[in-house]
């Protein structure tokens, strides 16, 4: 079978990394568009073989051609997220949600609730949990090849002032991205890679936080730094940026060695463990991260498999999010809800 996608949102993401994805994937084809802009819609269309229908948001909440697609993907800012995901609930759709899950825990905890009641599949859009890289460093972990884990430390940073011209752009808003701007937008895959590789979630947060660019005024997270403490009692740093160079990794630190993604998040991914005085590469294929997540999704809607980062298990980033900021606010340690 084919899972035919109706996309929406149509930003950079979109159009320059999903749809040449999709079209690489057997399983799934787009088949419809649904943007703000019917001009844009048509443009992207106009290159995409197998799209048949452009839709504005109000004819794909109205259901209008419905028929024509079996899953949605929703890659709008953060806090539109449940507007649509609500939708394709509806309609009776699987829904392939981009991360953060949503804006706030509340309105997550409601994306959750809306896909759980119409028996539909969720799964959230963490690209890191395909990566060959990522699963190899996960397997090593469990083999005890770095003995007991005990601390994770990493980095995720950009300038997002380059990356868009438009200073005002929503990665800026905080009702639009949620708590903030560097942990909810990159702080996220430290923490969503970290819990995968552990097989562990966090329970507490510490965080220190600050704003100082003008551009940055409405958010209180240009530069942050954050400790979360794992079940288990592995401890986790994290420095998160949107205002600094490019930079990503991933370190796992154990007993008897450590593991390192360096680069992480973005294409490629690296992977280096060494024990002892011994340090290597490790291979692994070279992979589309974007075009494993689609055939992740795909086989998940097609066959009944565990989805594996669903709905669920995106809320724990939305309370490790928010138990994150109330922390930097209050300046005193937070558990994280569960
Ligand atoms: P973007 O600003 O490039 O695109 C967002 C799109 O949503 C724009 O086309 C905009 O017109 C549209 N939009 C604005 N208001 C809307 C509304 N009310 N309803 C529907 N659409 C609306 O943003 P982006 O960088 O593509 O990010 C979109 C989402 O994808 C975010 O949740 C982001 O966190 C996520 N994302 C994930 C990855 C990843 O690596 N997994 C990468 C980039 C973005």
């Amino acid at each position: 079978g084919t899972v035919r996608l109706a996309l929406v949102g149509l930003g950079w993401w979109t159009t320059e990394r999903v749809l040449p994805a999709i079209e690489a994937v057997d399983r799934c084809e787009t088949t419809t568009l649904v943007t703000g802009s019917r001009a844009k819609g048509e443009r992207v269309a106009a290159d995409v073989e197998t799209v048949s229908r452009v839709l504005d948001y109000d004819e794909f909440h109205d259901g209008v051609g419905r028929e024509g697609y079996d899953a949605v993907y929703v890659c709008t800012p953060n806090a539109y997220h449940l507007d649509y995901a609500e939708t394709a609930a509806g309609l009776g759709k699987a829904v392939l949600c981009e991360k953060p899950m949503e804006a706030t825990v509340g309105r997550a905890e409601r994306l959750v609730d809306v896909c759980e009641e119409a028996g539909v599949e969720l799964i959230v859009g963490y690209r890191m949990q395909t990566v060959p890289a990522v699963r190899r460093a996960r397997e090593l972990v469990r083999e005890g090849v770095i003995g007991e884990p005990r601390f994770v430390t990493g980095v995720n940073s950009q300038r997002l002032l380059d990356m868009f011209a438009d200073h005002d752009q929503w990665r800026l808003d905080p009702d639009l991205t949620g708590y903030g701007t560097s942990v909810v937008d990159l702080g996220i895959y430290h923490l969503n890679t970290a819990r995968f590789l552990l097989d562990a979630d966090p329970v507490a947060a510490q965080a220190s936080m600050r704003s100082d660019h003008e551009a940055f005024d409405r958010v209180p997270d240009e530069l942050a730094s954050v400790l979360l403490e794992f079940e288990g009692g592995v401890h986790s740093t994290c420095v998160a940026s949107q205002n600094a160079a490019e930079r990503t990794y991933l370190q796992v630190v154990g007993t008897e060695g450590s593991l390192r993604l360096d680069p992480a998040y973005h294409m490629d991914t690296r992977l280096r463990l060494t024990v002892g005085d011994r340090s290597l590469d490790v291979e692994t294929p070279d992979a589309n991260q974007m075009v494993d997540l689609f055939d992740y999704f795909a086989e998940a809607v097609l066959t009944d498999r565990d989805p594996g980062p669903d709905g669920r298990h995106g809320l724990v980033d939305m309370r490790a999010l928010e138990a994150i900021h109330r922390s930097a606010e209050s300046g005193e340690r937070v558990t994280v809800d569960s």
